[in-house]
């Protein structure tokens, strides 16, 4: 038992994880064992892939035994309940020193639970974060795995081959022990409900703004695709506009219901940060605006409410240097999002005793995910020049960029304000921007209100100690 031919395992073959077991095949010195609950799957990957020279067991107990030790065995199903099922019954026919790795988007802490739960067993238990769908599992993703060092040594070598390689570098790092893998895949997600809002955002202010139509200002994305918001979004949000819907002939865009959807892993970002105390502002307005698009029945009673219902329309060169305008605010704003995120992964790092690379982890995310872009090369260099920085965006790179975009940033925040266009996400970065660089915050005040109906105390600027006021509203 346990002395058969494979060198890796997959349980679960629907997409993801049929797709990663034809990944894993393609690559050189590999042998994959394949297992799906249901029967039918297995043998449907077997029929269509006869290229990978799947292993195929329909127990369990002849998984095991198709695997050489230490076995590795990658679990793609459904997250919640049925990953611990798939967990349990692996646990059963695995030795210790084996390794079970789940690559499902799990919640970081259930990922630290069942690190604990299997670790007793002498089993290692590696919780993985995988990015880029299902064409990124079967053409290369970014890999975020968790766990620990002596499973990294084994698992390493296999998922480096078939990890995205972004500027010749794969797009994989032992993020860090237990739940640190999963927490940062979160966090990457939280990221990219930020950086679609703040497009949207910016298609929003210059559509109302200039007129343009959805292919024109196509064309003004894939321009700035060739700048320093060069990324995957930007080129996508390019194509969507420029498609036109077969049957109406209308851009594709305006006949898509404006409700935005949601499978909550940006939810999982902000309470997660709710919880370490880190203002994520602009992941949370990005999930609270698709939260607002889901309710038709609020907005339809809202229509009528009293404001302002855009903007005089900008023409010639009034409405390209609008453009230039937004294409900064737009940048800046962006700036602010990933710092933001990052410093929710220093947090996380700091509660849960992970040793995380910030560096790394944005390298890793220049390939194979729906965020890679240029900028992570900048992140990047911040984080080799000072690996502790407090706040990414004070790094000399951002704050040349976010000192250029200043009256920009500012001007199109205005005329949001002023015209009545929504731009939560613009808004709100600049507000935490402007936040961070106050010299003095009303918290004072808040912490003298606080003290004066709670007695909760408060600190001074000019003394050691903890001070309480008898207010004249004491009784
Ligand atoms: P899925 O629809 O999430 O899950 C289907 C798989 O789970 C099937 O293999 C199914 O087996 C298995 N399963 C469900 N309940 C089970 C149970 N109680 N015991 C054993 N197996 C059970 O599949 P997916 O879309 O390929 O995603 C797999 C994982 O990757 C998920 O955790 C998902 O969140 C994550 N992920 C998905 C994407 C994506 O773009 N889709 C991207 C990154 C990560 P049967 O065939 O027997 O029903």
């Amino acid at each position: 038992e346990g002395d058969g031919r494979a060198n890796i395992g997959v349980v679960g073959l629907a997409v993801m994880g049929s797709n990663l077991a034809r990944n894993l095949a393609s690559r050189e010195g590999n042998t994959v064992a394949i297992f799906n609950r249901s029967q039918d799957k297995t043998e449907h990957v077997l029929a269509q892939h006869p290229e990978a020279d799947f292993v195929a067991s329909f127990s369990y107990e002849d998984f095991a035994a198709s695997l050489s030790k230490p076995r590795t065995a990658i679990i793609m199903v459904k997250a919640g309940r049925p990953t611990d099922f798939v967990i349990d019954e692996l646990v059963k026919v695995f030795e210790p020193g084996d390794i079970i790795v789940d690559g499902g988007n799990a919640l970081f802490t259930d990922t630290i639970r069942r690190e604990k739960a299997v670790r007793e067993t002498g089993i290692n238990f590696v919780g993985m974060g995988v990015s880029g769908g299902e064409e990124g599992a079967l053409r290369g993703p970014s890999i975020m795995p968790g766990g620990s060092d002596e499973a990294w040594a084994t698992l390493g070598p296999i998922l480096k081959s078939i990890a995205a390689v972004a500027e010749g570098e794969p797009c994989v790092t032992h993020v860090g022990h237990d739940g640190a893998g999963h927490f940062v895949k979160m966090v990457h997600n939280g990221i990219e409900y930020a950086d679609m809002q703040l497009i949207a955002e910016a298609y929003d202010l210059i559509r109302r703004a200039t007129g343009k139509s959805p292919a024109e200002i196509a064309d003004v994305f894939a321009e700035w695709n060739r700048g320093e918001l060069e990324s995957y979004l930007i080129e996508i949000t390019a194509e969507v506009l420029r498609q036109t819907d077969a049957d109406t002939g209308k851009p594709l865009v305006d006949v898509i219901l404006d409700q935005a959807g949601a499978k909550g892993t940006g939810a999982w970002t902000v309470q997660t940060a709710l919880d370490l105390g880190v203002p994520v502002s602009g992941i949370a307005e990005a999930t609270f605006a698709r939260s607002l698009s889901s309710h038709p029945e609020q907005r339809e009673v809202s229509r009528e409410l009293p404001g302002p219902s855009g903007t005089d329309v900008l023409s010639g060169e009034d409405a390209d240097a609008f453009i230039e305008q937004v294409r900064l605010a737009l940048y800046a704003s962006k700036i602010v999002a990933y710092s933001q995120g990052f410093d929710e992964i220093r947090a996380g790092a700091a509660q849960y005793d992970w040793n995380i690379d910030l560096g790394a982890v944005s390298k890793i995310w220049r390939g194979g995910c729906i965020i890679r872009a240029q900028f992570l090369n900048r992140i990047a260099e911040a984080y080799d020049a000072e690996a502790t920085l407090p706040v990414l965006l004070t790094a000399p790179y951002f704050v040349e960029a976010l000192g250029r975009a200043q009256d920009a940033w500012r001007h199109i925040v205005s005329l949001s304000a002023a015209s009545g266009i929504p731009a939560p996400a613009f808004s709100s970065s600049l507000a935490y921007y402007d936040g961070l660089r106050a010299e003095r915050l009303p918290a004072a005040l808040i912490q003298g209100q606080r003290d004066f109906f709670g007695a909760h105390t408060y600190r001074r600027i000019d003394k050691e100690g903890t001070f309480h006021t008898l207010w004249s509203g004491d009784r």
